[in-house]
């Protein structure tokens, strides 16, 4: 469907062997962080990280379960898989500064499509100031495999984990929610028309920011800088992958907490919302439960309320309550609905 680079040239990995390719992608390899001592070459990275708690966080991701060829850009893919494990590091209040990409390939993959793929690893590693330092290279029979390292490291008194919310905290998301899970609709139903006519071409303009939102993952590492120049520590937080209610029972449980959401507070962009309703589906079911969207959500002690407020990317959902009141939201309507993991029959 989508066209890369990688099908006009094709050189079989098998000229190169698996140390040729290594090599090769040594080869486009920099380090800038300081604290990278060694990279790729010898048995193990070196990294030097002074006074500080290490932060170490993996994803894997597997061809036919986590993405779909089809429509997904090898380039967008290798930024994504960075993007989604600095989000986690970001999550803990810390900052990424190097990650190890280790790969299952068959021979479907050239190495054309390798360079793609490692493009856009680069592109993020740049972006996010963090270094490739190693990694691991194997065959595959089940389709491309992405496993991803990252480290990184946070000041130990700012250390944020999922486990210290408390009564009355701020709720708090940054940018907004469900566009990354309404962008893969758009993305599955022009899969669709294309496999039933592929004289079809995908007519994605008009969904641009939300197949992006999909595509091209964000960590919110913008925020944690923004964080810290406001001397806010959170009391709470976490990277939204799962959609907002299934991320925020995870605060309320290892805290010991209830919360409460208000359904107009959520923030949703207006393509978002169109998008939804063109799909037959509730704006709002898509911003609590739409996974993907890596945004952060975070508690606060209610003095900050008025710093956060002046904060146009961050949005102010809700309040923490006593474990007792479960977690609710509060309909524009009126009524209160208990938040569930997936809790689609809702609504
Ligand atoms: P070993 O046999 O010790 O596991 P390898 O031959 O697998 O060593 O790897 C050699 C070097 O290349 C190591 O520094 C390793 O971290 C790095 N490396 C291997 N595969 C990759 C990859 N896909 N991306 C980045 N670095 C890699
Ligand atoms: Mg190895």
């Amino acid at each position: 469907m989508l066209k890369d680079k990688s099908e006009l040239s094709r050189t079989e990995l098998e000229r190169l062997g698996e140390f040729g390719l290594i090599d090769h992608l040594a080869e486009g390899t920099k380090l800038v962080q300081p604290s990278s001592i060694m990279g790729i070459g010898d048995d193990a990275a070196v990294i030097e990280l002074k006074n500080r708690s290490i932060l170490v966080s993996s994803d894997m991701l597997m061809e036919g379960v986590h993405f779909d060829l089809a429509y997904t850009p090898l380039k967008h893919l290798g930024y994504k898989a960075v993007a989604v494990n600095v989000s986690d590091i970001a999550a803990m209040n810390g900052t990424c500064s190097q990650i190890t990409v280790s790969i299952g390939l068959s021979n479907r993959f050239s190495l054309e499509a390798i360079d793609e793929l490692y493009e856009g690893i680069w592109q993020a590693c740049a972006h996010y100031r963090c270094d490739l330092v190693g990694g691991d290279t194997t065959s595959s029979r089940a389709g491309l495999v992405i496993s991803i390292t990252a480290i990184g490291s946070v000041e130990s008194e700012v250390l944020t984990t999922r486990g210290k919310a408390k009564l009355h905290d701020l709720i708090c998301v940054s940018g907004n929610l469900g566009a990354a899970y309404i962008g893969l609709q758009i993305l599955e139903r022009e899969k669709q028309v294309f496999l039933s006519d592929s004289e079809m071409q995908p007519q994605l303009e008009a969904y641009e920011y939300i197949v992006g939102r999909q595509l091209r993952a964000e960590a919110r590492t913008d925020v944690v800088a923004w964080l810290k120049e406001a001397g806010i520590v959170p009391t709470a937080m976490i990277d939204i992958s799962d959609g907002l209610a299934s991320d925020l029972l995870h605060i309320c449980k290892q805290s010991g907490v209830g919360a409460k959401v208000y359904e107009d507070k959520l923030p949703i962009d207006a393509t978002t919302k169109d998008t939804a309703l063109e799909f037959k589906l509730n704006p709002t079911t898509v911003a609590l439960h739409g996974g993907e969207d890596y945004e952060l959500l975070f508690t606060v002690d209610q003095e900050n309320h008025a710093i956060i407020e002046g904060q146009s990317e961050i949005s102010v959902v809700g309040h923490i309550t006593d474990a007792s009141q479960g977690a609710t939201l509060a309909s524009i309507k009126g009524d209160m609905v208990e938040l569930e993991a997936q809790g689609w029959r809702h609504f």
